[in-house]
């Protein structure tokens, strides 16, 4: 009997970004994103998401709790940028990952989010940097006067919330390697 045959990377990326249309809370994540509320209070709550997902990958070490808290934080950061006026968000961070694979090929990146044996410590500061690069991106929008500028800001916002979504994708695509569980812990 021929074995299963193996999903592919890109198999694995696809399978990931699927939750954004097929699991109801990170669908509720997604669709509301903090539609009207202002940056500030987004970025609060990204922040606190990334605070309960230190709890979990770090603290407690658990990947179930670490995978919940990581949709979260895919289905928020998605949801942000459709209320910046993005719609095509998945394929937006298809391209952010291909852009995050080609940096690692060719020696750029020291390390992907991709790998299992990577330390999740060493994945959760690259998220805190991009989150703090979001930070960067608000205080950036809230200095323009121009319209022009703030359009420009505007999609600075949107480009560094991919690349959170995309860094997230990516630890998610690790935890898909059969045998990166620990505790105990069925990798599902
Ligand atoms: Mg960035």
């Amino acid at each position: 009997m021929n074995a299963p045959a193996r999903e592919t990377a890109p198999m694995v990326r696809t399978r990931v970004l699927a939750v954004l249309d097929s699991d109801k809370d990170v669908m509720r994540c997604y669709l509301s994103g903090g539609q009207h509320e202002a940056n500030d209070l987004k970025l609060t709550r990204l922040t606190a998401l990334a605070g309960r997902l230190a709890d979990s990958a770090l603290m407690a070490e658990s990947q179930n709790w670490s995978r919940i808290f990581l949709h979260k934080i895919l289905g928020y950061a998605s949801g942000w940028v459709v209320s910046l006026g993005m719609t095509w968000v998945q394929p937006a961070i298809s391209a952010e990952r291909d852009r995050q694979d080609h940096l690692f090929r060719s020696g750029k990146h020291q390390f992907s989010c991709t790998s299992p044996i990577v330390d999740v410590a060493r994945k959760f500061r690259v998220l805190m940097e991009e989150i703090g690069e979001v930070a960067e991106a608000i205080d950036r929008l809230e200095a323009t006067s121009k319209p022009h500028n703030a359009t420009a800001a505007i999609m600075h916002l949107t480009r560094e919330l991919i690349q959170v979504a995309a860094v997230t994708t990516a630890w998610l695509e690790s935890l898909e390697t059969p045998g990166s569980s620990t505790k105990g812990e069925k990798a599902s």
